[in-house]
């Protein structure tokens, strides 16, 4: 462990550091920004007397946060500002957080956290292949390597044939990547007839993306690995929010820096330890871009707050199921796209590539699930359409395509299109 003291904290005191750190940050918003501050009038931090009265405080939305680009909500002084980075902005404006200087060596606490939960120490090789750049991933390992005095490639994105190379030529035992890499990686191994066994590789530390239990198994499997799956967002001030350890029952989320709730998506209730709904967070130790309540959009449940086998008593929550705006619905039947992604990958003759067609052909809602196989076989799609209908409940067309026909991208993978005519 990184900090072994704060990280198997007596729940008590933990939730006493929780409801202190909480008044700090609404004491903090108050005194720097005063159209921030008016989300919570009548609200004193003093009244906060129990961490169940956070449910009496407003929810703040990614859109809200769009609204505010780029400073509108930043809480601190320009020139306090060290940096700033965003979150990708495929549909207008982007998020924007702006670190401060302590946030920064916040971010590289939770980090050094993240690597050590996942056995990484400074015997360590650590190839980064998210972005150095605005996205936010590439740095967070960075900062948590350089806590943990490991030896960095920082590579980052694409490059995919150097980075088999590099990970040859410099001992690479620990790889950080978004969910969907390590699988172009081992599609690119296997045209070069390059063989992760004959590297150190053991570790794989991925997020950014929804990945299925199924598709964890693959790369394991393929590169001969452990996974880690790692959660955080920019607007929460990065990567690192919380990563499952060696126990692998459930992913803990680092509660000291992070207040986490699970509301009902629909009317924002709170939902008991359990229940699935949406994951909201509260930054309790951030100064640039504080957040209260955030509606993640993330879909989970929280398993447990005992403590954990490892020694861990930060609570666990269950792997992202999907986005609230993943959700896909046809014929009346509401799913992600992870359980089609679970059904397809239990099947051998596919490859973790696919992509669902959904929308209207006139009037009537259609499905098209497009897979690419190893091997043409018929009865393949007769038991890939029977098992969605029986998991799913709809009927779908399954699509069987030769191994390379879907597009690859560098970067997060397409996995649903929409249309309409
Ligand atoms: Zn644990």
């Amino acid at each position: 462990m990184y900090q072994p003291r704060l990280e198997t904290m007596p729940r008590e005191e933990l939730e006493r550091l929780q409801l202190e750190r909480l008044r700090r940050t609404l004491a903090h918003i108050k005194a720097r920004n005063p159209r921030y501050a008016e989300r919570f009038k009548g609200i004193n931090p003093e009244d906060l007397t129990d961490l169940s009265q956070i449910k009496d405080l407003p929810f703040i939305t990614k859109d809200e946060l769009r609204e505010a680009y780029p400073f509108g909500l930043a809480c601190a002084p320009k020139e306090a500002f060290v940096r700033f980075h965003m979150s990708s902005g495929t549909t207008g404006t982007p998020v924007v957080n702006p670190f401060t200087r302590a946030d920064v060596e916040q971010w590289a606490e939770i980090m050094a956290r993240c690597l050590a939960t996942a056995g990484v120490t400074h015997a360590d090789v650590l190839q980064i292949t998210p972005g150095f750049g605005l996205f936010n991933g590439g740095f967070g390992f960075h900062y948590g390597a350089e806590r943990i005095g490991c030896f960095v490639v920082p590579i980052g994105p694409g490059r995919t044939l150097m980075q088999l190379k590099f990970m040859k030529d410099f001992g690479t035992t620990a790889l950080a990547a978004i969910s969907s890499y390590p699988l172009r990686l081992i599609e690119v191994a296997r045209e070069e007839g390059f063989d992760f066994r004959e590297t150190r590789l053991r570790v794989g530390i991925f997020g950014a993306e929804v990945w299925s239990d199924e598709t964890r198994k693959y790369i394991e499997e393929a590169m001969g690995i452990e996974t880690f799956d790692i959660i955080g967002m920019t607007e929460t001030g990065g990567v690192g929010l919380g990563i499952d350890c060696k126990a692998h029952e459930g992913i803990h989320v680092w509660e000291d820096h992070y207040l986490v709730e699970i509301v009902d998506p629909e009317t924002g209730k709170v939902l008991p330890d359990g229940q699935e709904g949406e994951m909201v967070v509260t930054t309790l130790t951030r100064e640039g871009l504080p957040l209260i309540r955030y509606r993640t959009r993330d879909i989970t449940r929280i398993l447990s707050r005992e403590r954990c086998a490892c020694g861990r008593t930060m609570l666990r929550v269950a792997r992202i199921k999907g986005r609230t705006d993943d959700m896909l619905k046809v014929k009346g039947v509401n799913f992600y796209p992870r359980q089609i992604e679970e059904i397809l990958m239990r099947h051998p003759e596919t490859t973790p590539e696919y992509l669902i067609r959904i929308g209207k052909r006139a009037g009537k809602d259609f499905i098209e699930i497009l897979v690419e196989t190893r091997e043409q076989d018929e009865t393949l799609r007769e038991r890939l359409e029977e098992e969605v209908y029986n998991f799913l409940g709809f009927h779908a067309r399954v699509v069987l395509l030769r191994e390379g026909e879907l597009p690859r991208r560098e970067g997060k993978a397409k996995r649903v299109e929409k249309i309409t005519d």
